[in-house]
């Protein structure tokens, strides 16, 4: 079979593999769609320890079911599917709690495992999730993305149900941030990046109040959209020192910050703001098997568009795909390989 193996830093090429065998507990999946994360775009480069050459990424697909385990029963052959790409032990203390994401064991299905840039991929059973044969492969896809909005945005959003929101970073996280946003509740959206491609394509798909933190009039724009109700909740899907900075001068008192961007390691803030102000200052990674079922949910109940801010490649290209993705040259937010 044809795979992507990152063979190291800004290195993918496309070699031939043997078929993968799954054991009993295991299905064999014909992928059809696999979306780039971000995090394999710091993969790419090689700054992430996790990820070790040579290594096949890919962790957001959906695909077919193409062989199973003697042991499997919660799917047939030509299923179609997606796959939670976070594997949890189920018993450690976090487990047991319900929080499989912070899972002392967990390992990551294209991280720890060979994963979906690839013809074939073998997952355990456990894992995958059907979805109906209506349900296009592209938007399924995104199962994996959305339910890490979900999870960051609904926590964000709890005591500020229908506030103003204002987003930084308008990749996938950012735009998918912005549709839970809107279908939670929230009042307005307002979504700031420094790449005007990216706002005007936000703009041709429904988002209304876009903005650029680089300009000047910045903070008054930022003010005139959201009026005197001001920005209750910020979810921060950058991570860089300007963004977090930012952050903790505009939103209100009494306020969120949510942070899902992983931009950099350590940034310095003014705590005593955060204390006088009663800022509440989150952290959110990945998704739980309930927040994984809800995104898949809004899915199939087509609560998100994927036009206008997708584009679809040739798996064969994915070099090239990472190549755009880190030069800054991609216009759209995601991109499909398939
Ligand atoms: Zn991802
Ligand atoms: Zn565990």
């Amino acid at each position: 079979m044809k795979v992507l193996s990152w063979n190291g830093p800004k290195q993918i090429d496309v070699e031939e593999r043997p078929m993968p065998e799954c054991k009993k507990d295991e299905v064999l999946i014909r992928v059809d769609v696999v979306g780039i994360c971000g995090s394999e775009i710091e993969g790419f480069l090689g700054h992430n320890s996790l990820r070790v050459p040579p290594l096949i990424m890919g962790h957001e697909f959906s695909g077919y079911i193409e062989e199973m385990g003697d042991e499997v029963q919660n799917v047939l052959i030509g299923s179609k599917v997606v796959v939670n790409p976070l594997i949890s032990c189920g018993s450690c203390p976090k487990c047991r709690r319900g929080l499989e994401n912070l899972c002392d064991n967990r390992q990551i299905i294209g991280v720890h495992r060979p994963g979906a840039f690839a013809e074939y991929v073998v997952v355990p059973a456990s894992s995958v999730i059907e979805v109906p044969k209506s349900l296009d492969s592209y938007t399924a896809s995104l199962s994996e993305p959305l339910a890490c909005c979900l999870r960051a945005v609904r926590r964000a959003l709890a005591q500020h149900p229908f506030s103003n929101v204002l987003i930084y970073g308008a990749g996938a996280i950012g735009v998918l941030s912005g549709f839970v946003a809107d279908i939670l509740g929230a009042r307005k959206v307002v979504i700031a990046d420094i790449n005007n491609d990216r706002l005007n394509t936000l703009n041709n798909v429904g988002f209304n109040h876009t903005l650029n933190p680089n300009e000047e009039s910045f903070e008054e724009k930022l003010s005139e959209m959201a009026g005197p109700e001001g920005i209750d909740v910020v979810i921060d899907a950058a991570g860089f020192l300007p963004t977090r900075t930012q952050a903790a001068s505009i939103v209100n008192t009494g306020g969120v910050i949510m942070n899902i961007g992983l931009g950099i390691d350590e940034t310095p803030l003014p705590v005593n703001v955060f204390i006088r102000s009663e800022i509440t200052v989150l952290g959110s990674f990945c998704y739980t098997k309930q927040d994984f079922h809800d995104a898949v949910n809004l899915l199939v109940d087509s609560k998100i568009d994927i036009k206008g801010w997708t584009q679809e490649r040739e798996l064969n290209e994915g070099q090239q795909a990472f190549l755009d993705l880190i030069g800054n040259r991609v216009e759209n937010s995601k991109i499909f390989l398939s």
